[in-house]
C-alpha cells in the first residue's frame, strides 16, 4: 500500500494541481490529507471540490478549516491571516462550508505503522517548532510513524532508543527515509500551497507501507499564477509576495 500524504494546501489551486500531476507517475493507492485545505489562497471552493472528488482515505481538519467553516473564531490569527480567512468564509459556498465544518479532528491512526495529525498528536492546534516539541510528539504518537503539518516546514525526526536525530539535514530532494524496526519517526511532508522553509516549491510525501519508507518531494509550480489569483481576489498582497520566497 502506497499513501500519498499532502498537507496545508491553503486554497492554492496551482500548487495542488502540480503536486497531483507530479504524484501520479510515482504511483499511490490512497491519499491522506493533514488539514488546512483553505486560508491564505484564492481558490478555496475549487480546492475543496478537487479534494472531495479524490475520495480521500483519511482527511483531518486544520485550524484554518475550522475558522473558515465558521466553527471557531479567528482570535488566534494575525491581522493578515484573519482578513484572508474572513474572505474565505464569505467566499465558500454554503455546501463547501458545511463540508469543511464536518471534517474530523486529528490525530487519526491509519494502519499498524502510521498515524496523522495536523499540529501534534497531543493537540491538533499545537506546533512542532523545536526538538522538544518533536520529542514530545514522538512519545505521544500511538504508531511508530507520525505525519504532521501546520508548520509548513518539511522535516523528519527520528528516535532510536534514546537517540534523537533530525534526518533531513540535507536539502536534497527527493529524500527517502528507510524506517527501521524499533525506531519512531515524526515527518512533515511540507506544505503544498504555502511553504515556509525558504524553498517556494510545493511539498508532499509518499509512505510505502510494504517497503517501509517515507519519501519527501519538492516540485516547482506556477507561483506567478497563484500570486496573480491572490491579487485578483483582493486578498492582502503580502500573501502573494510570501509565496515567491517560501516564507
Ligand atoms: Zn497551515
Amino acid at each position: 500500500m502506497r499513501y500519498l500524504v499532502i498537507s496545508d494546501i491553503h486554497a492554492n489551486l496551482e500548487a495542488y494541481d502540480t503536486v497531483m500531476d507530479a504524484a501520479r507517475p510515482l504511483g499511490w493507492d490512497r491519499v491522506v490529507l493533514l488539514g488546512d485545505l483553505v486560508g491564505y489562497g484564492a481558490d478555496p471552493n475549487l480546492v475543496i471540490e478537487r479534494v472531495r472528488a479524490l475520495a480521500p482515505h483519511a482527511l483531518i481538519r486544520g485550524n484554518h478549516d475550522k475558522v473558515g467553516a465558521g466553527i471557531e473564531s479567528a482570535d488566534s490569527f494575525n491581522t493578515v491571516a484573519r482578513s484572508a480567512i474572513k474572505w474565505t468564509h464569505d467566499t465558500l459556498t454554503p455546501e463547501n462550508r458545511a463540508w469543511l465544518a464536518s471534517l474530523p479532528a486529528g490525530p487519526r491512526v491509519i494502519d499498524d505503522v502510521f498515524e496523522v495529525c495536523h499540529g501534534t498528536p497531543y493537540d491538533e492546534d499545537a506546533y512542532v517548532f523545536d526538538d522538544l516539541d518533536a520529542l514530545r510528539s514522538l512519545h505521544a504518537a500511538k504508531r511508530p510513524l507520525c505525519l504532521f503539518g501546520h508548520t509548513h516546514v518539511q522535516v523528519a525526526y527520528s528516535l532510536t532508543r534514546n537517540q534523537f536525530a533530525v534526518e533531513t539535514t540535507t536539502p536534497a530532494r527527493p529524500f527517502e527515509l528507510a524506517l527501521a524496526e524499533g525506531s519512531r519517526y515524526l515527518v512533515n511532508p511540507g506544505s503544498v500551497g504555502q511553504p515556509r522553509d525558504g524553498d517556494p516549491r510545493a511539498g508532499f510525501a509518499i509512505v510505502d507501507a510494504q517497503a517501509n519508507t517515507v519519501t519527501i518531494f519538492r516540485v516547482p509550480y506556477p507561483v506567478a499564477e497563484a500570486q496573480a489569483r491572490i491579487i485578483a481576489e483582493g486578498l492582502p498582497e503580502i500573501l502573494a509576495e510570501r509565496l515567491g520566497v517560501g516564507r
